[in-house]
């Protein structure tokens, strides 16, 4: 375990759960995604703060993850994607879980094992990963009238203009509008993009995650992480000198590099250290629509870590437990420089990795010494 810090600013999360909810019709109610530890930030913690400002529905992936949350924010309803397996059927009943269920095969096992405790439905509207096919869904019939929700998730919801978007919701129309309408049955089809793409997409719930946190495609979202990284030693490099493995960063002048105590061990994916972030603001700006509050990467820029608001660009690969970085701009050597913070966002780490935020949020979350902030 690196000694970096990473803290989670909770009154961010609460504002970025308070501004996706504004969106919403009066009659829709805003839930929170926590799966995956709250995308590596602490679900416990994110919970109980979203439980203050208000929310009353969290989904998770698994049902252990949903007894943690049950702990830390008591009354409320808390859904399980996954659905119910057989093995976790104490964890169900002791927590009050609500399941998801996937397959005529779960829907039978809940029947039997839980008798008529509350579950909902997930169905499959395109995406062909998990839930009940249509035809499926018909076989079910009366079964389906018992459901507290039915929820399905968009493809390509991050892609406004995506053809797939309005086939799905179509789909999820004609498989639910009946039920709906004669047997009061909820029904929730968005996520964080969902939500973006307007009313039709809401239904009587939303469930946002990722914008929770400070990521697109949510561009308005306040940033909720800061990742800072203690500094190990400092040195002079030649013109001409190379610095870290495959000899990949080469002086073109006088340069002091810092050797900082995080690698890819540490979450910090070693594609951090490519020089890609020009294709990739073209990638952001596809994503999340325009996005003026955020500097998009330069064309041949380097990823940087920061003193303060100075830029040290990250140089050389990446290595297991330490990366090198350019701090010939700074006046005097810091105690720890930032990796991630109001500069600079993880879809912009993500973007010179070549991945999303999602990734970049949990792979650094479960790794540092956590520090939760409310401010
Ligand atoms: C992860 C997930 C969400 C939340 O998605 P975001 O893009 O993070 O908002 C919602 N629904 C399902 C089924 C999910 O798996």
């Amino acid at each position: 375990m690196a000694t970096g810090q990473l803290t989670v600013n909770l009154g961010a999360v609460q504002r970025n759960w308070k501004s996706l909810d504004v969106r919403s019709a009066a009659s829709t109610q805003t839930a929170a995604v926590v799966k995956a530890d709250g995308y590596g930030l602490g679900a416990s913690h994110v919970a109980k703060a979203l439980k203050a400002a208000g929310a009353e529905n969290f989904f998770v992936a698994a049902a252990e993850e949903g007894a943690a949350v049950r702990e830390a924010v008591g009354d409320a309803n808390i859904y399980v994607f996954s659905g119910y397996m057989q093995n976790d059927a104490s964890l169900f009943a002791k927590h009050q879980l609500i399941p998801l269920l996937n397959s005529p095969q779960q829907l039978q096992a809940w029947k039997t094992a839980q008798g008529n405790r509350a579950f909902g439905l997930q169905l499959d509207t395109g995406m062909n990963r998990l839930g009940f096919e249509p035809d499926e869904f018909r076989a079910i019939d009366s079964d389906a009238n018992d459901s507290c929700l039915f929820i399905s998730h968009l493809a390509c919801a991050d892609e406004p203009r995506h053809p797939m978007n309005r086939q799905q919701l179509d789909c999820f129309r004609q498989m639910t509008d009946s039920l709906a309408a004669n047997h009061g049955v909820q029904r929730s089809l968005a996520a964080t993009g969902g939500t973006l793409l307007g009313p039709e997409f809401h239904f009587d719930m939303v469930r946002p995650g990722i914008g929770l946190y400070g990521g697109l495609p949510y561009a308005q979202a306040e940033p909720v992480v800061t990742l800072s990284l203690p500094l190990i030693q400092t040195r002079k490099v030649l013109a001409g000198e190379t610095v870290g493995y495959g000899a990949a960063w080469k002086a073109t002048k006088i340069t002091t590099v810092a050797t900082l105590a995080a690698g890819y061990a540490d979450g910090i994916i070693r594609a951090v250290g490519n020089v890609a972030a020009a294709v990739d603001s073209a990638a952001i700006a596809a994503a999340g629509g325009a996005n003026k509050d955020r500097p998009a990467p330069n064309a041949d820029a380097r990823l940087s870590v920061y003193a303060g608001e100075i830029a040290c660009p990250i140089i050389g690969r990446v290595s297991m437990d330490m990366l090198t970085v350019d701090i010939s701009a700074l006046g005097e050597v810091p105690a720890k420089l930032e990796l991630l913070n109001g500069l600079q966002s993880v879809d912009q780490v993500a973007a010179a990795a070549g991945t999303i935020g999602y990734e970049i949020l949990t792979a650094c979350g479960q790794r540092y010494q956590r520090c939760y902030v409310h401010s």
